[in-house]
């Protein structure tokens, strides 16, 4: 039996003020009332503080989405563990594409935030996912394979318990294009699959894996009515009201 809560995440990328983060979540509290699914909103480091206030006396949960793996010190513009949970954060979206395409991140530096988010008591959404070239050249669960492994390594069971995995494949972020339900199961269980080789049965049926990609409410019900898809990692839709409510409700 599915015992596996669902998660849905917005990630709202470099987008929204403070003022605009605080409306927005005092506007989504009533609209997910009645909402089954865990609603997670990851906003912009300057935004948590107001965002936090506003969520009180609702289930909805702040994230950040990005991390230094660092506790203190000499690292000009980086935010820690420390300064996030201090704030109220529950969750950490790690090793998102635009994150590694741009700002340099490799799985050595994903697997240590990863390790540093459990270390002050959030929890981690680890992003993976191929390109349109890995797809095309049949790589995709090689590379999907590879990227868990690496993002898991020195993690105990009880962590990876705790883990949130999000199959994003790039070609789909942001760009309207969203994989199938059947493009993105097959993923999602391979995902499943790797885990289980590593933390076996048990652990594997307890992990969550969200699908990304031009998720919307139009789509959402379908994919994540999938076997192993446990919600969604939503960008552009996570911004409107309407839309992301609905996409909770699914
Ligand atoms: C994302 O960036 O995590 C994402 C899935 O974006 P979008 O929903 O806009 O494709």
């Amino acid at each position: 039996m599915d015992k596996r809560k669902r998660i849905v995440a917005g990630n709202w990328k470099m987008n929204k003020t403070p003022a605009e983060a605080s409306a927005f979540i005092k506007a989504l509290k009533p609209m997910i009332k009645f909402s089954r699914t865990e609603v997670v909103c990851a906003v912009p480091f300057v935004a948590i503080q107001t965002a936090v206030t506003a969520s009180r006396g609702s289930r909805i949960k702040i994230a950040a989405q990005n991390m230094y793996f660092e506790e203190k010190g000499a690292y000009t513009g980086e935010v820690s563990g420390p300064m996030l949970r201090d704030l109220g954060v529950k969750y950490v979206i790690v090793g998102h594409s635009e994150r590694r395409e741009y700002f340099g991140e490799t799985d050595e530096i994903v697997n240590k935030k990863v390790h540093a988010v459990y270390k002050y008591d959030m929890r981690p959404i680890v992003c993976v996912g191929e390109t349109l070239a890995q797809r095309d050249a049949g790589l995709t669960a090689e590379h999907i394979r590879y990227q868990v492994k690496a993002a898991l390594v020195g993690l105990t069971a009880e962590q990876v318990k705790k883990l949130v995995i999000a199959y994003e494949p790039i070609w789909a972020i942001g760009t309207g294009r969203t994989a199938t339900a059947e493009q993105a199961e097959e993923v999602c269980r391979i995902i499943r699959m790797t885990v289980k080789e590593l933390y076996g049965k048990r652990i594997s049926s307890v992990v969550r894996i969200q699908y990304g990609g031009s998720v919307k409410a139009e789509n959402a019900a379908e994919l994540f009515g999938m076997d192993d898809i446990d919600g969604g990692l939503v960008g552009g839709a996570s911004l409107k009201l309407d839309e992301f409510a609905a996409i909770t409700s699914c």
